[in-house]
């Protein structure tokens, strides 16, 4: 049969001498590799209660930023979703009441705010395109979900913790991304 390419090899079977049919040669080099494994370090770690420490360039999950008042950041001006690649933000724009000053930074606020992750491929553009320091990729990644709702994150999810009436959990969720903001 005529061979496409010059690297075919021709493979013959040699029979096999006395030594190799007592096949105990090939176990004992088969339990040397094996045990050899035993005392090199091994490269697997025991997720989740063990994690490995990420590159500081790493993005993760998107975190909605609020000030030092606690009031929310984000002023729904949709600049991150005209900036997102993967079409994976949608918004909807509230106005800010009277006596709602206390809750959000400007007069405009999202109102509705969702992420699909399965669309995100965390590029860190939202982040970039965001002129109120309201966005951010953390060092966190989404957690698996057996559904596909599951990975639509709304504003519960992404809101950071208010850091007057909750400030451990706001500096747990805050990580090291956190941009300087005033
Ligand atoms: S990280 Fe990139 S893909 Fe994900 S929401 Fe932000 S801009 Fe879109
Ligand atoms: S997160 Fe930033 S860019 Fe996106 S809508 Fe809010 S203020 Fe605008």
């Amino acid at each position: 049969m005529q061979s496409l390419t010059n690297r075919s090899a021709v493979v013959e079977r040699k029979p096999m001498n006395w030594v190799e049919k007592l096949y105990l040669p090939g176990i004992l080099k088969g339990m040397l590799i094996t045990f050899s494994h035993i005392f090199k370090k091994v490269p697997t770690i025991r997720y989740p209660e063990q994690t490995r420490p990420f590159s500081k360039v790493f993005r993760g999950l998107q975190v909605l930023n609020r000030d030092e008042q606690g009031r929310e950041r984000c002023t729904a001006c949709g600049l991150c979703a005209v900036a997102c690649p993967a079409e994976a933000i949608t918004m909807e724009a509230a106005e800010r009441e009277k006596d709602e000053e206390n809750l959000y930074r400007e007069e405009k606020y999202a109102a509705k705010f969702e992420i699909n992750m399965l669309r995100c491929i965390f590029c860190g553009l939202c982040e970039e395109a965001c002129p109120k320091d309201a966005i951010y990729l953390s060092e966190t990644f989404a957690p698996p979900n057996f559904q596909r709702k599951g990975f639509i994150y709304g504003k519960e999810d992404l809101l950071i913790p208010n850091p007057l009436t909750e400030p451990e959990a706001y500096e747990k969720a805050k990580g090291e991304r956190a941009p300087v903001t005033n």
